[in-house]
């Protein structure tokens, strides 16, 4: 039996995480969970899943405390977030908070020996270096939830890094793959959340519109890989059956298909190295064409910032992420157009003057001075 602390219980991953644990009740327990604001839910997981330890935001710890069982213990903000991922009765973390409140807490749970299963992928592209180096100096396991990282982690089972040539990450093109660069810059929030494929929530579903989350997806690959930029190559996949590839020295190709749905990622990290049924098979017939496509960089200048950070190196991808969260924000609130995201990144990383090999304090400081930077432009 495993003891699972989830961190962001309420988000989109997290509510699937918790379907996975209880498809699997011979095998997972829900120990802990975490979420900022969703105190509705967050009680009622409380009570469905019996848990041992509940964390909030401190503004809401009353408002919880009247609804939880009287065997759950509440906590509040990283300092609670680092007590129950680093709690001797956890077994696996499983990360799935929006942005950066994760950094702390899962790296805290790694030096206690915690297996980490990863969905927050801004944890990789702000301080890949530093948290991958913890994975390899403690020899915890670091399993990827996010599905096309996943997908390659399981074509990757049993090869040698010398028999790989590159990483291929599949993107569906997302909201705005069939509409030119002058309709897609008249966009409006509603139009960028109509996602084709995936269910996600707001935040990577704008992401995937502008492709800033496959930019992101590229560091967090070549963090967890170890794989350098000029070997991740991005195709865009309409379908997101094929969730992500590997191209090996010998010219072969293996990909990992599946009917698009988290819980199969979940799953996977969970209970590896166990296969275990139940998720549904595809119906290959049904499916009928897979196609691909090169992704337009002029139309989709993301990529290029993804690339550009890691050639860099240090604090730009932290930089990018965190132009990208203001950015989004602004887009959201109607401030800025689509276009402006790019915009807003862009000169956020110019003004930016990389720190090489950055301490984890190097890297929050450089997060907030792109924040407030960033919220200067448009
Ligand atoms: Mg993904």
């Amino acid at each position: 039996m495993k003891n699972i602390t989830l961190l962001g219980s309420t988000g989109s991953i997290g509510q699937n995480t918790l379907k996975v644990i209880e498809n699997n009740p011979d095998k997972l327990k829900l120990f802990a969970i975490a979420a900022n604001s969703n105190i509705e839910l967050l009680a009622e997981q409380a009570h469905k899943f019996k848990c041992k330890y509940v964390v909030c935001h401190e503004n809401y710890k009353k408002e919880l405390s009247a609804k939880i069982p009287s065997f759950t213990k509440i906590l509040t903000g990283i300092e609670g977030m680092i007590e129950i991922s680093t709690h001797k009765e956890a077994d696996i973390v499983l990360c799935a908070v929006v942005g950066t409140a994760g950094l702390k807490p899962v790296l805290e749970a790694i030096r206690a020996k915690k297996e980490i299963a990863l969905a927050s992928k801004e944890i990789l592209v702000m301080a890949g270096e530093i948290v991958m180096d913890e994975v390899r100096k403690n020899g915890v396991k670091m399993l990827p939830v996010d599905s096309e990282h996943n997908a390659i982690f399981q074509c990757l089972e049993g090869r040698k890094e010398t028999d790989i040539q590159k990483i291929i990450l599949t993107a569906s093109g997302g909201a705005f793959r069939k509409n030119t660069i002058q309709e897609m810059s008249e966009a409006t929030y509603k139009d960028a959340l109509a996602h084709p494929t995936w269910n996600m929530g707001p935040k990577v579903t704008l992401d995937s519109a502008t492709l800033m989350n496959k930019a992101l997806e590229i560091v967090e690959a070549h963090w967890l890989f170890n794989m350098p930029a000029e070997r991740i190559d991005v195709v865009i996949h309409p379908q997101s059956i094929i969730h992500s590839m590997v191209e090996f020295i010998d010219g072969t190709i293996l990909a990992q298909m599946s009917v698009t749905d988290m819980k199969f990622p979940i799953q996977y990290a969970l209970l590896y190295p166990e296969k275990r049924g139940g998720l549904g098979t595809l119906s290959l017939p049904k499916i009928e064409n897979l196609t691909f496509e090169t992704p337009d960089r002029k139309k989709y200048p993301s990529l290029n910032f993804a690339y550009e950070s890691i050639r860099k190196g240090g604090t730009m991808a932290a930089v990018m992420n965190a132009a990208n969260e203001v950015a989004v924000e602004k887009f959201g609130k109607g401030l800025i157009k689509l276009p402006g995201i790019w915009n807003i990144i862009e000169k956020t990383m110019s003004a930016h003057k990389t720190i090489k090999h950055p301490t984890l304090e190097q890297i929050i400081e450089a997060d907030s001075w792109a924040r407030i930077k960033a919220e200067t432009m448009c």
